[in-house]
């Protein structure tokens, strides 16, 4: 059923504790954890709870669910103070983006320039 927890999914697991993470953040909906291979001195993954593929998925099926991870990323940012100098919120949507794991997550990276167009 959509949203329902998948036994192969690396995130599902996290949000059941199964597998450990450094978790910054939780709320009823949303799971914060720092990323494994920071790409940034902040880099911290907003996942929801229910499991979507990826963020188009999840904001069609539960748009106040995406709303707060919206909001959540921003929170990280400020627990990580880099809200003032700017931080980035990205979902990578797809293998030919470099979405690795399909379960939504947003990334949150700051801490350091930010070049764009990203690679
Ligand atoms: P994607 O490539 O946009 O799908 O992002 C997946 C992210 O998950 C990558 O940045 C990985 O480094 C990160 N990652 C994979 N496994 C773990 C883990 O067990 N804990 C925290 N982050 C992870």
């Amino acid at each position: 059923m959509a949203g329902e927890p998948q036994a192969d999914c690396l995130f599902c697991k996290i949000v059941s504790g199964s597998i450990p993470a450094t978790v910054v953040r939780e709320t009823e909906t949303t799971v914060a954890f720092r990323d494994i291979n920071p790409q940034a001195p902040t880099h911290v993954l907003v996942i929801p709870k229910v499991h979507y593929p990826d963020a188009a998925s999840l904001a069609a099926a539960e748009p106040q669910i995406t709303a707060d991870l919206l909001r959540e990323a921003g929170e990280v940012a400020a627990d990580d103070k880099v809200d003032s100098t700017g931080y980035r919120v990205v979902f990578n949507t797809g293998p030919g983006a470099g979405q690795t794991v399909f379960h939504a997550h947003a990334h949150v990276l700051g801490g350091r320039g930010l070049d764009w167009p990203p690679g």
